[in-house]
């Protein structure tokens, strides 16, 4: 289990660290305001996560907000102002939360024995100084999209607040408090956990140690060691599969045949599925001409 209904932490920093060219990387801390956190308790506690938190390249606490309710029924929602349906979640309950939490250090939650009834002092009028260092991210279908430049600037916090939204989505006056939107997509899902656990995931594959090929996430789809460019097409065995066998080039033997290959693959593959990714690309002589020859006309 990652964490409980009570706020409990994964594994926090302090763990050896097993490689020595992660032995001077800062972890990174997340602590996840949400009204569900065992939604968290398989996805983060698995594969390349799970091995994250072992090796203390990441921390998680996972933050109940409801826990920092002081009424009688622990209330979080209430009905909109000028009515419309659904339910828009209180603005007390998360600020306090969030509030609390980042003003202690990384690694702080509530004590079990104290959810509800011995929770920290705290002003409602009055806000608290948050560390200007960590971002308190608001998950939204408003907010900027979540893309690769974007992972690649979170890696550079070493500690991440992710307020999850649900029902109807959260009083306008969270956002005070809020200094970062941002949004899986176009489209809207039920609840900010799942635009939570991708970020932590999208951010993690970056960290070094964290996959099993130290160079994997820098060779991915959209990453810098690609250019920004899709991923080619990949094989691994058998040789022949439904009459299919792999390009001969992979089995040559000949590096720079193979990764000029790679590349030109990497360039027919973007071209065919997202062309506009070209024009951010950052391609050679070699690759416009390649290009070139496959129909492509930069758009201005
Ligand atoms: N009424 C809100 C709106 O139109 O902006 C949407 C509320 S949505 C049903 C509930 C919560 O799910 C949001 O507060 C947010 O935390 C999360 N959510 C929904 N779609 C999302 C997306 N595309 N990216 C990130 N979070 C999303």
């Amino acid at each position: 289990m990652i964490g409980s209904d009570s706020g409990e932490c994964a594994p926090d920093a302090g763990g050896d660290f097993v490689e020595t060219q992660i032995d001077t990387l800062q972890p990174i801390h997340f602590d996840i305001f949400t009204l569900f956190p065992t939604m968290f308790a398989g996805p983060l506690d698995e594969s390349i996560i799970r091995r994250a938190l072992d090796k203390a390249l990441i921390s998680i606490c996972l933050h109940n907000i409801r826990d920092f309710t002081t009424d009688r029924h622990h209330i979080c929602d209430d009905t909109p102002y000028g009515g419309g349906g659904g339910m828009i979640m209180k603005p007390e309950p998360i600020v306090r939360a969030v509030e609390t939490v980042l003003t202690r250090p990384a690694g702080w939650s509530l004590a079990p024995d104290d959810v509800y009834v011995n929770l920290p002092p705290w002003s409602p009028e009055t806000p608290a100084v948050l560390p200007a260092a960590t971002p308190v991210i608001l998950l939204t279908p408003q907010g900027r999209p979540l893309t690769q430049t974007v992972v690649a600037g979170l890696v550079q916090s070493r500690r991440l607040a992710l307020i999850c939204g649900r029902y109807e989505g959260i009083d306008e006056r969270v956002r005070q408090i809020v200094t970062d939107e941002i949004s899986l997509g176009d489209y809207v899902i039920s609840g900010g956990e799942l635009a939570a656990m991708i970020i932590v995931d999208a951010v993690t594959r970056q960290l070094p140690g964290a996959l099993g090929y130290a160079l994997g996430a820098h060779q991915d789809s959209h990453s810098p060691g690609l250019d920004g460019l899709l991923e080619g097409p990949q094989y691994t065995r058998p040789p022949l599969f439904r009459n299919q066998a792999i390009p001969p080039v992979l089995i040559s033997g000949h590096h720079a045949n193979v990764n000029r290959w790679r590349r030109e693959q990497a360039l027919l593959e973007t071209l065919a599925k997202r062309p506009e990714l070209l024009m951010r690309a950052t391609l050679s002589p070699k690759d416009l001409a390649f290009l070139d020859a496959h129909g492509w006309t930069p758009v201005a």
